[in-house]
């Protein structure tokens, strides 16, 4: 692990950048747009840090930057094609205005085939940078001034062979009481349809002892709701396994959450379920994605556990946990998905009854394997989309409403878009109630009606 490790003199130097950095900067400002994962949103933090770091103020606004960073996802075609439209939108305003800098990163453009389109049809992107470059940003916005052609900062070693641990660079925050804590980075598990592991490269642990203080001096700060994220937490190995880092990462003194994304099916732990059911400031929420009911597209999927191991993880969480929320991803049209495939995976999801599932339909990746096989055709895809969702709106009703006449603690996310007082359950449960109560409070709520999105109530 260690030779993955970027040296502290590494980070010295970006710092001694940044500073030297900061005269030239001052009164400038940047706007990082993010697209993605919740990876992708905590790599947007550390870029708009490092910017910071360089005297850049960070704006929301696209239109009032001088430097605007798309940070984008490949993990669906229509992602791609949403960070692609939005780059597009920048090209009328860089003709009037040559100062304005263009910079994408993140998982698209760590594609060499999305990097030649870039380069061909964006000429007014600047720059792009690789997912484990965000501790060089110092770096290349000094590039960025001075560079006569537009350049990129992107790993040359071949397939998932790259990837870095960076410590110690600055990270600016959204929110003041929600936080990411990477807890690791890349993926090595190739399932047959999925982009991550050429995208994010091999797998690395952060140290147990870096998480761990990044996590208390959150909780000493104010933060309430603390999320360690990875591709697949269970490989976790900086140091101790994923439930005790977990375990730990919840034991500090305060009223908090610490929740987790993602579990692989394959090897989430029975001792991860009990840190769950013991640890009362572990999050009762259990993201376990599924992807399909079949046995045989669960092999063509690379996946490496079958449906009636998947059924008995998820009846342990359901037993040990009770007031788990349990949530999944399912992907329809799988290449060489039949309906008595599809039916299987109907089949699974009323057995086992989630509280949410995150439907997609199939989308060809190139370089991965399922893009050569044969693929379902659209209209199938489509309807076995619109069959899911139908069963799962009447399942997750059917869960929520079991919530009405209880209490559930909620920590406050203030008013939503319609204007509704709201927040989340320790389940990850929207809910709306009948008071204002401050960003980042907890209250209790009495549960009064139920939709399959949300639950309703008033405050006790
Ligand atoms: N590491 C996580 C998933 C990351 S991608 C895990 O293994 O659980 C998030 C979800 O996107 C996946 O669970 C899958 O359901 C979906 N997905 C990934 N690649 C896809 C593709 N090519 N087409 C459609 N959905 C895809
Ligand atoms: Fe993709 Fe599979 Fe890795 Fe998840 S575990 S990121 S789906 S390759």
């Amino acid at each position: 692990m260690s030779e993955l490790i970027v040296p502290q003199s590494e980070i010295e130097r970006q710092y001694r950048i940044a500073e030297s950095l900061k005269p030239v900067i001052t009164g400038k400002k940047a706007c990082v747009i993010t697209f993605g994962c919740q990876q992708n949103e905590s790599d947007s933090e550390r870029i708009a840090g490092a910017l910071a770091l360089c005297g850049y103020e960070i704006t929301p606004k696209s239109e009032d930057a001088d430097l605007i960073i798309i940070n984008t996802c490949a993990v669906r075609e229509h992602a791609e094609i949403r960070a692609l439209s939005e780059a597009g939108q920048f090209k009328n305003r860089k003709e009037s205005d040559r100062d304005l800098k263009i910079g994408m990163c993140g998982c698209m453009v760590q594609q060499s085939h999305r990097r030649q389109q870039i380069y061909k049809s964006y000429p007014y992107v600047d720059f792009v940078f690789g997912t484990d470059m965000h501790h060089r940003v110092p770096e290349m916005i000094e590039t960025m001034l001075t560079a006569k052609k537009r350049f990129s900062f992107v790993s040359d070693e071949p397939h998932n062979e790259f990837g870095v641990v960076s410590e110690d660079m600055p990270i600016l925050r959204e929110s003041s009481y929600k936080a990411w804590v990477s807890a690791m980075y890349g993926c090595d598990n190739f399932c047959t349809y999925c982009v991550v592991p050429r995208a994010r490269g091999r797998e690395r642990s952060r140290s147990a002892d870096k998480i761990l203080y990044e996590v208390k001096g959150l909780v000493d700060q104010g933060y309430k709701d603390i999320t360690l994220l990875g591709q697949n937490v269970n490989s976790y190995k900086g140091g101790c396994g994923f439930a005790e880092l977990l375990d730990k990462a919840a034991s500090f003194d305060g009223e908090y959450r610490v929740r987790f994304m993602t579990s692989h099916p394959k090897d989430a732990s029975s001792e991860l379920v009990d840190v769950m059911a013991y640890n009362p400031k572990v999050a009762k929420h259990f993201h376990l994605p599924v992807q399909s009911g079949s046995d045989r597209i669960l092999k063509a999927m690379n996946r490496r556990y079958s449906r009636a191991q998947y059924i008995e993880k998820a009846l342990e969480i359901k037993e040990k946990v009770p007031d788990a929320a349990l949530t999944t991803d399912v992907i329809c049209g799988f290449p060489g998905e039949t309906d008595e495939d599809f039916d299987m995976t109907l089949s699974l999801v009323k057995e086992i009854g989630f509280d949410m599932i995150f439907t997609f339909i199939y989308s060809p990746r190139k370089d991965t394997p399922a893009e050569k096989m044969p693929q379902v055709p659209r209209a199938d895809s489509n309807r076995r989309f619109a069959e899911l969702s139908k069963v799962e709106n009447d399942i997750a009703q059917k869960i929520n409403e079991s919530y009405i006449g209880k209490t559930v603690r909620v920590l406050s996310d203030g008013v939503n878009k319609n204007g509704a007082f709201c927040g989340r359950s320790t389940q990850n449960k929207i809910v709306t109630f009948d008071k204002f109560i401050e960003p980042g409070e907890f209250a209790d709520v009495e549960i009064t009606s139920a939709g399959g999105y949300a639950l309703a109530g008033i405050i006790k």
